[in-house]
């Protein structure tokens, strides 16, 4: 069972959920850099280059680049990102019967007509492969890499088992491949940091993945929430134009998210907001 020791108004990220833990933050640990890029990243083979993905090219030293939000124009656009987390160990805990998925509210969205980036552990793939395959299959998604095993990419996040800086890069690829074994289209080359925990190591250490990762300047709190209500406001006080809001696509651990799009959605149309993924984020960043 997850046991829910919350802090609502700090990053909740699943991060946690092998060890039944919540987990949160402050929107990562390390530097953002959301600065356009003057060139395009090369894509490595082993990461999958779908026609059009915009990429950050590296920063200094060969960094991987970080996109937190776009730029404060006057454009009213703003990106939702659900995180389809699954530890690579909670197998078992899905044979029993928790749900890691959340199709409600993916029917939601294409209800709503809502474009959204999907974060997408490997091992959630290897668990849903249909539904993997469903998401990525409509246009108005986009699948984007949350690791294969959710394990952190620094020391200390939230008590999650730790992916040795020689392994990382695998572990990304490792997600890619999961995506392409079900047969996952539309997947883009962004990668969001289990935890968002982040530091100049792991970014050194992805660069080869030719990956932008991909934070976030909204934080939804709806993990391990139960007042739909709080959540909704949170988003709704934290939205600016250009914001990329984090939420999560885990039924058993963010219970409240799909009433909280039925809830967000209306209202920020009705503030003109326009909905978008994080490659037209990204796309428009690098226009600069
Ligand atoms: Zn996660």
């Amino acid at each position: 069972m997850i046991n829910s020791v919350r802090r609502t108004v700090s990053t909740c990220v699943l991060a946690a959920l092998a060890l039944g833990a919540a987990a949160c933050s402050g929107g990562g640990t390390g530097p953002a850099h959301p600065a356009r890029a003057d060139r395009p990243a090369q894509s490595p083979s082993a990461a999958p280059s779908p026609a059009g993905a915009p990429t950050l090219a590296p920063g200094p030293g060969g960094l991987t680049r970080v996109f937190k939000n776009a730029a404060r124009s006057k454009e009213r656009v703003v990106a939702l990102t659900f995180d389809a987390d699954m530890t690579a160990d909670q197998g078992p805990r899905a044979a029993a019967g928790e749900h890691f998925d959340h199709p409600q509210l993916i029917s939601t969205l294409r209800r709503l007509k809502v474009p959204a980036t999907v974060f997408m552990t490997g091992r959630w793939a290897d668990q849903y492969p249909a539904e993997a395959r469903d998401i990525g299959a409509d246009p108005l998604f986009e699948v984007a890499n949350h690791s294969y095993s959710h394990y952190a990419f620094t020391d200390d996040c939230y008590g999650l088992p730790t992916v040795p800086p020689a392994r990382m890069r695998t572990d990304v690829e490792r997600a890619f491949t999961a995506f392409r074994r079900a047969g996952v289209e539309h997947v883009v080359p962004y990668f969001r940091f289990p935890g968002g925990c982040y530091d100049k190591q792991a970014l050194r250490a992805l660069a080869p993945a030719g990956v932008t990762a991909v934070q976030w300047d909204v934080v939804s709190g709806d993990a391990f929430a139960t007042d739909a209500d709080a959540v909704s406001r949170q988003v709704l006080d934290g939205v600016r134009p250009g914001s990329v809001v984090v939420l999560h696509c885990t039924r058993s651990a963010a219970p409240t998210t799909e009433r909280v799009v039925r809830t967000v959605v209306p209202e920020l149309r009705a503030k003109g907001y326009r909905f978008v993924r994080v490659s037209q984020l990204i796309g428009a960043t690098r226009k600069g």
